[in-house]
């Protein structure tokens, strides 16, 4: 392995654009004598990092399994009919498509090789670097518990929020043909393990769907009946926000008739029923929003990792024992000032992108790297069509006003002028009749 290493690393520093065969690997060699980046991820960190490299005398390859960016915050709009994926996501390469010194490849990669400085793709292909920033993200987390995922899926991707969006509404189409009552009952309950704010987010659209867009539209089944339960195992709901927002959410929730089940633990789970304690629940639609645990990735560097698999990084971001393999976003462990773990969130994600970049140029440039410090610009979560909660640490709000703010931040946000005019139109239709545009079954 070392000689073939070697001999990688020798053409990768002379030749070409070109793919050769050595050995049974095949190597894509990178053509210029500047640094070759490779980035990891077109997620938020990702993205950020690419772009600020934008003026780096650096080569960048970014590599991402799918085409597209994903604005993760929004995915649970999707699942629940309120948007369209191509309001929420965007090609990799159109994002990039400026950018002179980026090229994007499409391709899972499944290992890093820290020692040899080179990623492996899936079709074995080895792609050398000499600066490496590792973001892939999160994956979903079961405790241990993996033959849950079958029947409790999760929300990460495009493909999770429609395979939930056709769930949801298949089991409101099944119970207007069923004419067994328990198995009605069955096919109207839906329970959402995990109270943060994708786990409250999707129960306030579902019992929105139930209580008002579905409401006049079936003969056999009253959508209004359907039970929709949230189960937090610990003792409360949004556990990052204050007492007064948690209180002011789980009211708005109660008021569109979620049953909040708080300090409640679900130790069995299969197919349509799970048990929470002696609690045993039939339920048709069980979605999980509960764990995440860092990508298999972070676990190939072969460095220490922390109890849910995220990479333990310096200060500066970089792996330790390779100055030159920063990991970012969700897949690492920040230990903040203070010994605060850094939450898995979009603003981290986005200002070690950003960081994790200007440490390599400065390493590049020879000049010592510096530390991460966060910048915390608030947390949010919103509880149905016009109730929020938001807490920017000097300020708390909540209710219409928060949901005013939610959107505002939100479309700030989404990348591209056609998303954003296209998201604002379809929220403002859907606040004025409770309609949802993308209620369309697929994939059956
Ligand atoms: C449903 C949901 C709701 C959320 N809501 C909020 C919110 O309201 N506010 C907030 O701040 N944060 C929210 N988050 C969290 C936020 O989205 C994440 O913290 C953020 O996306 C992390 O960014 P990242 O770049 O580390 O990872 P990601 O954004 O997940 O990007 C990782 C990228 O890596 C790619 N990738 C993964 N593995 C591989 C591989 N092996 N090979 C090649 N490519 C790979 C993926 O395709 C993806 O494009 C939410 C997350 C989810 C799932």
């Amino acid at each position: 392995m070392d000689s073939i290493d070697t001999v990688v690393r020798l053409l990768a520093s002379n030749c070409t654009g070109v793919r050769r065969p050595i050995a049974g690997y095949v190597l894509i060699t990178h053509m210029s004598a500047r640094p070759h980046v490779v980035i990891v991820g077109g997620g938020f960190a990702g993205l950020n990092a690419a772009r600020a490299l934008r003026r780096a005398d650096v080569d960048i390859t970014v590599v991402d399994r799918h085409n597209h960016h994903v604005f993760q915050p929004l995915l649970y709009q999707v699942a629940t009919a309120a948007l369209s994926p191509g309001d929420i996501a965007s090609p990799i390469r159109w994002i990039l498509r400026r950018q002179r010194n980026v090229r994007v490849l499409l391709a899972t990669v499944t290992a890093v090789e820290a020692a040899g400085k080179a990623i492996v793709l899936d079709d074995g292909t080895r792609l050398p670097f000499d600066h490496l920033i590792l973001a892939p993200g999160a994956a979903h987390s079961y405790f241990g518990k993996d033959d849950w995922a079958a029947h409790a899926p999760g929300l990460k991707t495009l493909d999770d929020a429609l395979e939930l969006r056709r769930r949801m509404l298949m089991a409101f189409e099944k119970a207007e043909r069923e004419s067994d009552s328990a198995r009605r009952r069955e096919l109207l309950t839906f329970v959402l393990i995990g109270g943060g704010p994708t786990g409250v987010e999707l129960a306030g659209a579902l019992a929105e769907i139930a209580r008002h867009t579905l409401r006049e539209e079936f003969d056999n089944i009253d959508p209004e009946s359907s039970r929709i339960i949230l189960i937090e195992a610990g003792p409360s709901i949004l556990p990052s926000f204050p007492e007064s927002l948690r209180a002011s959410a789980r009211r708005a929730l109660r008021r569109l008739g979620v049953e909040v089940w708080e300090q409640a633990k679900v130790t069995a789970l299969e197919r349509h029923r799970l048990a929470v304690g002696d609690t045993h629940l039939e339920a048709h639609t069980i979605i999980w929003a509960a764990g995440v645990a860092g990508s298999p990735l972070g676990a190939s560097l072969g460095v220490p990792v922390d109890r849910v698999g995220r990479v333990i990084v310096e200060e500066d971001l970089s792996v330790p024992g390779h100055p030159d393999i920063y990991v970012v976003g969700d897949l690492a462990g920040f230990t903040h000032q203070g010994g605060r773990q850094l939450p898995g969130v979009a603003q981290v994600a986005k200002q070690q992108g950003t960081h994790a970049s200007r440490n390599l140029v400065r390493r590049i440039g020879q000049r010592s790297t510096t530390a991460f410090r966060y910048r915390d610009p608030g947390n949010m979560a919103t509880v149905g069509r016009a109730h929020a909660v938001a807490d920017f640490g000097w300020a708390r709000v909540s209710g219409f006003t928060g949901w005013l703010l939610w959107i505002f931040v939100h479309i700030m946000f989404l990348v591209g002028f056609r998303s954003r005019l296209s998201v604002l139109l379809q929220w403002a239709a859907s606040y004025m009749t409770y309609q949802r545009s993308v209620r369309l079954i697929t994939r059956r």
